[in-house]
């Protein structure tokens, strides 16, 4: 009998998408648990991959390969992070090694590389050209000619060639030196040597123990080391933490006395942390004090020894939002988003590993957190698209929540002023429990009034294209009353373009069928798919003539305009370009935070969570935008968008004004958008999805064919749809296969077909299948998405 590890290597493929045995070295019985990070060879080459435990078994030996190392002095993956990738693994149809690798942070994926040597027959010439001196080297270190030279001297025999898995995993630390003070003492120094003199008499004046590089500062390596090799100092190293440096800035902050409707919430929730069954739907409009809300839950399932995971959206999660968690509950918590490095990710991580952090407040990918005993998790706007990962693996955050709370019976509450259809008719059928927040938190605000504005009416008469002369003069009359307007500019679905005024031609990338976008800061055309990007032509690249013009009404545009109409406002535009810089987004809230601007005008990121008490009026500038749009959310979309910008004025004392510029002043989105009615909304809605069977009354699976060329899309997507018609029942309902809304990306055209179910036994076999197909020889070159309930169709 030998211990036996079933690993899952890191090879994204249907024939790898099974645990592999491999023997654990006697020396290495100790450390390897299920979880471990391992390197192990793998096929005919026996070249190393990183891959994960999943089991240990004692088994009969049958001539196993060995587990070459063990990567962690500790699993990174615990038995509950095991059980939730298979769980997983069931409705997303990516393989179990990509759902893994996203639940520990990037830092430890293992990187891949070729170790070249010499072989005896390799000539001297050769290898001083290859190796210059050195008796092994690294592939991915070569330059592109050298890589290939060394491609042709492997085939030819004269190196040898390893395939090697790195690591990537560091550890910041930072030295200490203590002082060894009898040692000290004893020190004769020469006359001299003035500077180790100074250097005793600094340590004789200073003796605590402090970082070494503040000795560095006033002495010089030489005279350190001197005193390091007397035995004098001794330094010593500690990992530091890369990220959560801030925390002292940040003063405390105490809890609100509870409204009589936050106080139910609090109490119904907090009453079942430890023994959740049944998740709640907190529906609260905006500045009902739902964050209020949270922070209490969290303060209780501290108390009750617990732990608790908030997600917010990534564009939410603003100094301004993750600071009232941690003015609460200070070191305890840890921030988790996209704009820290892999390494303070790390830290971020083994802070919450070693039990350290017991909050984490972070966007989609926290929800993977390692903590232990989980009391609470709470989804913040939990309608936000983002929440569901766009490419592989396609989970969504929700579902990976839902899991985890069973597990711990943890409570979960999902928030928003604007639930998702689904979530709502789920509170419907009982599936969550509803709690609704009706007013406004602070005693003082009042819901601000929304006003509609037919763009129609203004057809000809206006200075500028993007401001209706009523809304400026409103701004205006702000201004005057030294109050400040936030203004939004709907950019989903377009932007701006360059076309010639002679020819028509627009400007395309070449391997998408997507106009090109002006980026004015750093004056090129970039495709926002492919990341294709060239200089901003000044001749028609088509007919060669001046006359090129820029299209499109950005968030540049806009603001050209509104210095225009109004010189004399202080302007603050945000969008992607102006955010694109680390710390940008929060500089410019605080600008306008502090009163040193007026207006502050941008796309959907200034929509969510902004909570500025002098900001008396919002403006939509373009309502419509999105409601074109070929995607059966369109409608609900706009309403959330607008009901969650308008939510930004009157949060305090000062009444607040909300007016929305559209062509379609008629269409119910709009219309309940102004009535601030989210029920109403959702029983139209619901309406509506039903008569066109859509979800809640229907579940729906998305499959995208990709192929460079054409007819192969069209003819594989055919086959798949017959494949889920043969396999499913006859009460499917299939969509297409149609060209997508933006039918070629990446030189792929790209071919896609909704399936809509209700009761599918059969569905998680049959998209296997079809997966499993698409790794064919013949089927070499097509490209595979199966997306469970997309979120977005274009
Ligand atoms: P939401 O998350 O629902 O938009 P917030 O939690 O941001 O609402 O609260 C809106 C405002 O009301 C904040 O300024 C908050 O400090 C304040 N607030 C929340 N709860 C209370 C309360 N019980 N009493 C007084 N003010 C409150
Ligand atoms: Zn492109």
């Amino acid at each position: 009998m030998a211990k036996i590890a079933k690993v899952i290597v890191d090879i994204p493929l249907m024939q790898t998408d099974k645990p592999f045995s491999y023997k654990i070295p006697e020396n290495l019985q100790e450390v390897i648990a299920e979880g471990s990070r391992v390197h192990v060879p793998f096929g005919k080459s026996n070249r190393l991959l990183q891959g994960f435990v999943m089991e240990i078994l004692e088994e009969k030996d049958q001539g196993l390969k060995l587990i070459k190392e063990v990567l962690d002095a500790e699993p990174v993956l615990n038995q509950e992070q095991l059980f939730l990738a298979d769980q997983m693994r069931k409705t997303v149809f990516s393989y179990k090694i990509s759902i893994l690798k996203s639940m520990v942070p990037s830092l430890l994926n293992s990187s891949y590389d070729r170790l070249l040597k010499p072989a005896p027959t390799l000539s001297q010439e050769e290898g001083e050209l290859l190796f210059a001196g050195k008796k092994k080297i690294y592939f991915s270190h070569l330059a592109k000619e050298e890589q290939l030279r060394s491609l042709h001297l492997a085939q030819a025999g004269k190196i040898t060639v390893d395939y090697v898995a790195k690591d990537r995993k560091n550890i910041k630390t930072q030295k200490y030196y203590e002082i060894n003070h009898l040692n000290l003492a004893d020190l004769e120094i020469s006359k001299r040597a003035k500077k180790r003199q100074e250097l005793k008499t600094y340590l004789l004046e200073h003796s605590q123990p402090r970082l070494l590089s503040e000795l560095y500062h006033l002495f010089s390596r030489d005279v350190v080391r001197y005193f390091i090799d007397e035995n004098v100092l001794k330094i010593t190293e500690q990992a530091v933490n890369r990220s959560s440096g801030h925390f002292e800035k940040i003063s405390q902050s105490y809890f609100l006395d509870l409204n009589e409707e936050q106080r139910t919430a609090v109490e119904r929730i907090a009453a079942d942390i430890g023994s959740a069954k049944t998740p709640y739907l907190l529906e609260g409009i905006t500045g009902s004090g739902k964050t209020e809300v949270y922070l209490h839950i969290i303060d209780r399932t501290l108390k009750m020894g617990k732990t608790a995971i908030v997600l917010v959206p990534e564009i939410s999660l603003t100094p301004q939002m993750t600071n009232r968690f941690i003015s609460r509950f200070g070191s305890q918590v840890a921030i988790m988003h996209s704009g820290l490095s892999d390494g303070e990710k790390y830290d971020e991580w083994r802070k919450i590993k070693s039990k350290q952090a017991k909050v984490v407040v972070g966007a989609r990918s926290a929800i993977f957190s390692p903590l232990e005993n989980i009391g609470a998790i709470i989804i913040d706007e939990e309608h936000e698209a983002t929440y569901k990962q766009e490419s592989n693996p396609r989970y969504h955050a929700r579902d990976v929540a839902l899991l985890r709370a069973k597990y711990h019976q943890a409570v979960l509450v999902l928030g928003s002023a604007t639930p998702s259809i689904e979530s709502r008719a789920r509170a419907d059928r009982h599936v969550y429990q509803l709690l609704r927040l009706t007013q406004r938190a602070n005693p003082l605000a009042q819901t601000p009034k929304v006003e509609i504005i037919d763009f129609r009416d203004y057809i000809g008469q206006q200075e500028v294209s993007n401001l209706t002369p009523f809304l400026i003069d409103k701004i205006k009359e702000r201004l005057a009353k030294k109050e400040q307007v936030v203004l939004m500019l709907n950019r989903r679905g377009y932007s701006s373009f360059i076309m010639c005024r002679d020819c028509g031609y627009v400007d395309n990338c070449p391997n998408c069928d997507i106009s090109l976008t002006l980026h004015m800061d750093t004056k090129t055309m970039n495709c926002h798919y492919c990341g294709f990007y060239k200089k901003i032509p000044l001749h028609c690249p088509n007919c060669g003539n001046n006359k090129i013009r820029y299209y499109g009404t950005g968030t540049q545009k806009a603001y050209d305009e509104l210095l225009q109409v109004i010189p004399e406002a202080r302007l603050i535009r945000m969008d992607v370009d102006t955010t694109r810089k680390k710390g940008a987004h929060e500089k410019l809230l605080t600008t306008f935070e502090k009163q040193e601007a007026d207006i502050l005008l941008g796309t959907q990121m200034i929509a969510k969570g902004l909570d500025f008490p002098n900001v008396t009026l919002v403006g939509v500038l373009n309502a419509d935008t999105a409601l074109n749009l070929p995607d059966f959310r369109s409608s609900e979309r706009t309403f959330q968008l607008l009901t969650q910008v308008a939510g930004r004025a009157g949060r305090a004392d000062k009444p607040g004004e909300v007016l929305i510029q559209t062509y379609n002043p008629d269409h119910y989105a709009i219309q309940l958008a102004k009535a601030q009615d989210y029920e109403a909304f959702y029983q139209y809605e619901m309406k509506i999805r039903k008569s066109l069977s859509y979800p809640p009354y229907y579940f729906t699976v998305g499959l995208t064919l990709s192929h460079k060329e054409e007819q192969v899309a069209v003819k594989k997507s055919y086959e798949i749809m017959h494949l889920l018609k043969e396999g499913l029942t006859n009460k499917i309902k299939i969509l297409g296969p149609t060209p997508k809304p933006i039918a070629r990306t990446h030189n792929l055209y790209h071919y896609q077909i909704i399936v809509k179910y209700r009761f599918e036994e059969n569905m998680e076999n049959v998209l296997n299948h079809i997966l499993g197909l698409t790794q064919d020889k013949e089927n070499k070159g097509l490209r595979l998405i199966i997306d469970c309930e997309p979120q977005n169709f274009m």
